[in-house]
């Protein structure tokens, strides 16, 4: 074996069958093939593959470069735009964590995987099933460029199966996309049957697994066909680096991976640097993220301010239920509706927040507060509230000290609220 370490085996897609490693165990092991951690002659010698910038890659001589072109890609040095081992390493890491799962590809931003995804399963004249409570550049991306190609998306109550088997009656009906819990306002779907719906009408189906990550939902073998990750929110964790993925099962990898090439969609090596380190501690980051945002989410709904919380942890979130059943933990972003106000009483909260940042994103180690209006971003079903809603992203911070911030600020709405 010489410098090569014991646990850097590498295990090939497909082989999910008879590989029993734990998930915490395969976060720790996945994408170290030896090949890409080592100098030649001593396979395997260091433990994070390094980072490799490339464009050329340079031939012995024309028969070598001949060949190169001829043959398959996937994985070997060809030019610099199908990647190095640097980015190979996270892309097969991302896919030992989907059990079920053939490879995965890279994007420059989580937008930029659900486009090309979107892209590779429909043609002119297909119509698109898109749940109601997707992420809004997500609709947009349907609405806006979809809808010029002769792609007609309709969108569907996150909740309402029946509504769903209806619309997969139409023949046209190419793709089912699915976002569990959705964007804003939190509805858990239920995955294993609506997959199992879609597969009868022979509809592939798309699913933005960005909140519980494959480590809570491994989305594949749930019966999802594409899982798409919003790798920039918790693989990365340090709200540093922009990045997306495609994973697959073994009949859509290869329409996936050929329609990312056409796109001339990568991500830069450092980048992909940057995501592997941040993958290594995923575990104990979400498993934090889990405790904290509980506790605050229990606190909040205590609170006479606070008229509901949309937590999928949470007894009254619609799909709490089916939370319980197909997932195995919760992570740190939710919602909450305030008793009454108005958008001034809300920025009241929100501006005196010490620990809390204002901004898009979240996934990071750092707690962040957005107020969100969801009747905007619907079509299929209308939002109603109490009260304007308040999404908050919880950090590694001390849930103390978030508690206290936010009672603080409760008391700030309330004056408002009370006193205008
Ligand atoms: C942020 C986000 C995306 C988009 O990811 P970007 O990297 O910002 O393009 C997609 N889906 C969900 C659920 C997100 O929260």
């Amino acid at each position: 074996m010489g410098f090569r370490s014991r646990h850097a085996q590498g295990h090939r897609p497909g082989m999910s069958d008879d590989d029993n490693r734990k998930p915490l165990t395969r976060l720790a092991q996945a994408g170290r093939k030896p090949e890409w951690t080592g100098m030649p002659g001593q396979p395997g010698a260091i433990v994070s593959p390094p980072v490799w910038r490339a464009s050329t890659i340079l031939y012995d001589d024309v028969a070598h470069l001949r060949r190169a072109a001829g043959s398959s890609t996937h994985e070997r040095l060809f030019y610099g735009r199908k990647g190095t081992p640097t980015a190979w390493s996270l892309a097969d890491a991302l896919t030992e964590m989907e059990p079920g799962a053939a490879g995965t590809m890279l994007f420059p931003s989580g937008v930029a995987a659900i486009a090309c995804a979107l892209m590779a399963v429909l043609k002119p004249g297909d119509k698109l099933l898109m749940v109601d409570s997707a992420y809004d550049p997500t609709r947009n991306f349907c609405t806006q460029m979809l809808n010029g190609y002769g792609i007609e998306t309709i969108f569907y109550d996150p909740c309402d199966i029946v509504q769903l088997s209806v619309g997969l009656a139409d023949e046209r009906v190419r793709a089912l996309f699915l976002e569990s819990p959705g964007s804003l306002t939190f509805e858990v779907q239920d995955i294993p049957a609506l997959t199992a719906l879609a597969r009868q009408h022979g509809v592939v189906t798309l699913a933005d697994n960005t909140w519980a990550t494959p480590l809570y939902f491994p989305a594949l073998s749930h019966g999802v066909d594409i899982s798409i990750l919003a790798c920039t929110k918790y693989i990365v964790g340090h709200s540093d680096v922009m990045m997306g993925s495609v994973t697959a099962t073994d009949h859509w990898f290869g329409k996936i991976r050929q329609t990312a090439y056409l796109f001339g969609q990568m991500v830069s090596p450092d980048d992909a640097w940057l995501a592997s380190r941040g993958l290594r501690t995923l575990g104990v980051r979400l498993k934090q993220h889990q405790d904290s945002a509980l506790a605050i989410a229990h606190w909040l709904k205590d609170q006479p301010e606070v008229a509901r919380v949309l937590h999928p942890a949470l007894p009254d979130c619609p799909g709490h239920a089916l939370w319980r059943r197909d997932f195995s933990g919760s992570t740190g972003l939710f919602s909450f509706v305030l008793n009454g106000g108005d958008d001034v009483a809300r920025a009241a909260l929100i501006d005196g927040l010490a620990h809390f940042g204002i901004g898009y994103s979240w996934g990071g180690f750092e707690s962040l507060a957005l107020p969100v209006d969801p009747a905007r971003y619907r079509s299929a079903t209308v939002w109603q509230a109490q009260g304007p809603t308040v999404r908050l992203h919880i950090g590694l911070e001390d849930p103390a000290d978030l508690i206290a911030d936010l009672d603080a600020g409760l008391a700030r709405f309330r004056a408002v609220r009370d006193g205008g």
